[in-house]
């Protein structure tokens, strides 16, 4: 192997293992730190992004891409060649970024965590607004650093941060239709005679935890290199070979919410264990592609398996042996409607399939509106109500159900919405895809047997960590570049039967 290659490996295995350890930090704030320790940490986690941007930069990174990119005997080697392209990428994006601000946006990320937390908890919106204001400023400066990409506006070099490539005029062009023909379905449901009832499970605690184990192990998740714990807002993160984390929540009458939380993470988590990074740990290989495949691996699990016919007739019997049979009363006919139901609320994260993507274009039209300036932060809880009030036809009755409910503007994520939705359309193109290759799943499934679907998505998916960007790896695997037409076969055929509405009539 070519030694200038071998030695940039070498380095970026560096800078990878010292952001794991920033991933490990962020981990254990969200799920065991100590509340007085915020502030430490904070001055931790600066640091840590500080030495990994300095690595990043160094200029023996740029001598020995250079040495690289000059070698014939790499780059006609397509696989070597996409390495070079991806360190080159987060080479180029670090060397645009003073290190000065990359230690703030760390260091404001980490106190505003805080700040949000205690916000939403006492539902203090001007108590939090101060560290928002903040974020965009950051964000601008960080935006304004990078360079939009294309022409586009500051935006679209944040959306390029999460998602290579991507622009607000893609986000556009796929949103305006997509949320057309939800308004639709939602219309048509809301007025159907037939109304599914949602059931809500009540179980202890620790039979969901067991629960949880069992379909985890079942599904494929690896328990000896991933582990699965608590949090008030679930999450998973790949921290390094042989060690992938995921996050839950448990409430006594919430057991199917719960269950969906952990296949959702579950998805992310495994597209991470099945990255080659016990081969390759620090090269781009074996990273994700990027925050809309990430996205489409956990709504693949969430929506396509756990939300299925076919999932519920093995799942319910897993609650029943688990739970014992005789507490355990709902069938699996009246699970599956009640994971189904689609009923507008207030919660991003706890919305239904259709519902939930008006959720998200709310979040994109909004932040961008801040970050350009248009919408002053203290305008931003009416904008958020009145949105709601458009979009869903309900009130918002207090700031922690509505615009203070997620974290992500507190770790200053603007631009990371949008790949929630852009992930589901992918996954319900990779699931149409799966589906017909695979005609059988559905009788595999409600036997317990899901070993056929992750063996797909390794295949196809995981192994590729970052070698093709989301648009090749879509046309690669789908045949068809990524639009929302699958999401929308795959809710018009699944929810129009379930309220009794016939397919294809007005
Ligand atoms: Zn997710």
């Amino acid at each position: 192997m070519n030694a200038a290659y071998v030695e940039l490996l070498a380095r970026m295995r560096g800078a990878a293992t010292l952001s794991s350890i920033a991933e490990l930090l962020g981990w254990d704030q969200e799920t065991m730190m100590p509340p007085r320790a915020a502030e430490f940490r904070a001055e931790e986690s600066a640091l840590l992004a500080s030495l990994i941007h300095e690595r990043m930069v160094a200029p023996e990174i740029a001598g020995l891409l250079a040495t690289c990119e000059a070698s014939g005997e790499l780059t006609q080697d397509p696989a070597i060649a996409a390495s070079l392209r991806e360190i080159r990428r987060d080479h180029e994006r670090a060397r645009k970024l003073p290190r000065e601000l990359v230690a703030e946006l760390s260091e404001t990320a980490s106190h505003a965590l805080e700040a949000w937390k205690e916000a939403r908890r006492t539902n203090d919106f001007d108590g939090f607004r101060p560290w928002l204001d903040r974020q965009l400023d950051l964000n601008r400066r960080k935006a304004a650093c990078l360079g939009a990409p294309q022409g586009g506006d500051l935006y679209d070099a944040l959306l390029d941060d999460f998602e290579p490539e991507l622009t607000s005029g893609k986000v556009e062009q796929l949103f305006a239709p997509l949320r057309a023909e939800l308004r639709e379905l939602i219309g048509r449901i809301a007025g159907a005679e037939h109304r599914p009832s949602a059931e809500s499970v009540e179980l202890p605690v620790e039979v969901q935890r067991e629960l949880h184990r069992a379909v985890l192990a079942r599904i494929g998740f690896d328990l000896l290199t991933g582990r699965i714990d608590v949090s008030t807002h679930p999450f998973s993160v790949g921290i390094g070979p042989g060690d992938t984390r995921i996050t839950t929540r448990f409430a006594p009458g919430m057991a199917l919410d719960a269950l969906g939380s952990t296949l959702h993470e579950a998805g992310h988590a495994m597209y991470e264990q099945g990255l080659p990074k016990a081969q390759r740990f620090g090269d781009p290989l074996a990273e994700p592609a990027g925050l809309v495949v990430h996205e489409s691996q956990s709504r693949l699990w969430e929506n396509h398996v756990g939300r299925s016919r076919a999932f519920w007739s093995w799942a319910t019997s897993e609650f029943r042996r688990v739970a014992g049979p005789a507490t355990f009363g709902p069938d699996e006919d009246s699970l599956y409607r009640s994971v189904n139901v689609v009923q507008p609320g207030l919660i991003r994260v706890e919305a239904d399939e259709a519902t939930y993507h008006l959720h998200v274009m709310l979040r994109f039209d909004l932040e961008r509106a801040m970050l350009r300036g248009d919408l002053r932060t203290s305008d931003l809880p009416e904008a958020w109500n009145e949105r709601i009030r458009k979009d869903l036809g309900i009130e918002v009755p207090d700031d922690s159900r509505g615009c203070l409910q997620d974290i992500h503007w507190s770790m200053g994520s603007i631009g990371y919405f949008p790949t929630y939705t852009l992930g589901s359309c992918l996954a319900a193109q990779l699931w149409e895809t799966f589906a017909a290759q695979h005609v059988d799943i559905e009788t595999r499934m409600a036997t317990g047997d899901f070993t056929e679907i992750l063996g797909w998505l390794r295949r196809e998916i995981h192994a590729h960590g970052r070698r093709f960007r989301t648009d090749e790896l879509c046309r690669r695997t789908t045949g068809r570049a990524l639009d929302s037409a699958a999401l929308m076969r795959h809710l018009n055929g699944k929810l129009l039967p379930l309220y009794g509405i016939t397919v294809g009539s007005r």
